[in-house]
């Protein structure tokens, strides 16, 4: 990740971007940049190939942003100056700004990424500072390289337990009916499960989290009791749960695994959806309960109060008391924060 950032925006080996912007070969014309980053040798590749109609393909190949798009500025400029047009103010076109690495909504994924935390001169917008970032047990970023070791020390601490069994999304469920604002809860329970399947993406975000690695955020506000999203994964029984758990810390993986019952976890580490990022907190605005639909469980991270576009979404892990050995430290700095996980 050394050479994978500047202080002002942070380089993905495969990002692509596409930028409209005035040709260098037909003057007061437009043509699309396609704005690509490589990796060669350990460093970035910033590769841009220049699409325009009936003429052939332009490569431009540099080891920076500023590199390249200097080059287009300047051959630009002078099509302008040969062509009597107005002057272009070439100082003002920065090589970052025009791979759109600066752009808001790119910079969140970016500071997002596994292995973010290593980038050392970077001016993070959205996460914290990456030397604040505490051991990464529960809600690891999923790189091999960046995850400490300690993950693999605490035992069984990744499956988490859901808060209870339907009766008690059933109880909040009827008794919302009755409020002015429980529109949405009109549905059946199976009808609001089904719109779950397509809506959830409008529910939540996925962002460097302020309480560990990555975190899931409300996209927009979420009424109490609202089903936000589903925790997806294999349903295995206990010994296959056993058994992939010794897989999967020796591969130093990150485990998602959430049990349903006695006998059957969800298993979301190669599989999984991105409700495997809800961190915990000791006071949390979700509740995840496992939901019977077409006879089968299904674990929901619900809303227990309303939550605000924004907000980092959190539930209680409940995690089985552990000796001193095996304790994992919260920093969810809640004010009732219990200072352990477990
Ligand atoms: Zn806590």
């Amino acid at each position: 990740m050394a050479n994978f950032h500047s202080p002002t925006a942070i380089f993905p080996v495969g990002y692509e971007a596409t930028r409209i912007y005035w040709s260098t070969r037909v003057p007061n014309k437009r043509c699309r940049y396609r704005c690509r980053i490589g990796e060669d040798d350990g460093r970035p590749l910033f590769e841009v190939r220049v699409l325009e109609h009936g003429m052939e393909d332009l490569h431009y190949r540099d080891t920076t942003a500023e590199g390249i798009w200097d080059r287009i500025v300047q051959q630009v400029a002078k099509l302008r100056d040969d062509s009597s047009m107005l002057k272009l103010f070439t100082e003002h076109v920065k090589g970052e700004e025009m791979y759109g690495l600066t752009v808001h909504a790119v910079m969140r994924i970016t500071e997002s990424l596994p292995g973010v935390e290593s980038c050392q001169n970077y001016q993070f917008r959205y996460g914290r500072h990456p030397l604040m970032e505490l051991p990464l047990m529960i809600n690891p970023t999923g790189s091999a390289r960046s995850e400490p070791k300690v993950a693999t020390q605490c035992k069984r601490p990744h499956t988490l337990n859901s808060t209870s069994v339907s009766k008690a999304y059933q109880s909040t469920f009827t008794g919302e009916l009755n409020t002015p604002y429980s529109k949405q809860f009109v549905h059946s329970k199976s009808s609001q499960y089904r719109r779950l399947k397509t809506e959830w993406k409008n529910n939540v975000y996925l962002a460097r989290s302020r309480i560990q690695g990555l975190g899931l955020y409300a996209a927009k506000d979420l009424e109490k009791h609202t089903m936000v999203i589903e925790y997806i994964g294999t349903v295995i029984r206990n010994e296959v749960a056993n058994r992939r758990e010794k897989i999967y810390e020796s591969q130093n993986r990150g485990i998602y695994m959430f049990r349903i019952n006695n006998e059957q976890v969800i298993d979301a580490t190669l599989t999984g959806g991105p409700a495997r990022y809800v961190n915990h907190s000791c006071a949390p605005n979700c509740v995840a309960e496992v939901v019977t639909f077409d006879k089968e469980d299904k674990i929901i991270i619900i809303s227990s109060r309303r939550i605000p576009k924004g907000e980092e979404l959190t539930y209680d892990y409940q995690f089985d008391f552990e000796d001193d050995q095996h304790k994992i430290p919260c920093h969810c700095g809640a004010w009732n924060c219990r200072k352990w996980m477990n």
